[in-house]
């Protein structure tokens, strides 16, 4: 029986855990704001809006944590 209470606890704990990470807007999700944190594609480190490399890459922004992932990025694509 305790087992069963520690298991809805860890499920409990998990489903958490797993909405913060995915509840974040995403690069698109405030527009406007340069203290938004936007995503790094090819490392996936968030980053201030303010302080990412930008890569326009057709039509859309991309942006990255640093000039060694952005080139990585122009280089993949
Ligand atoms: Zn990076």
């Amino acid at each position: 029986m305790r087992y069963l209470i520690y298991a809805v606890l860890a499920a409990t704990v998990w489903l958490l855990l797993r909405g913060m990470a995915r509840g974040r807007p995403g690069p698109s999700g405030q527009p406007g704001s340069d203290v938004a944190l936007v995503e790094d594609p090819v490392c996936k480190t968030h980053i201030p809006k303010s302080s990412a490399v930008v890569v326009h890459r057709s039509g859309k922004n991309f942006y990255f944590c640093s000039e060694r992932c952005a080139a990585a990025f122009r280089d993949a694509h």
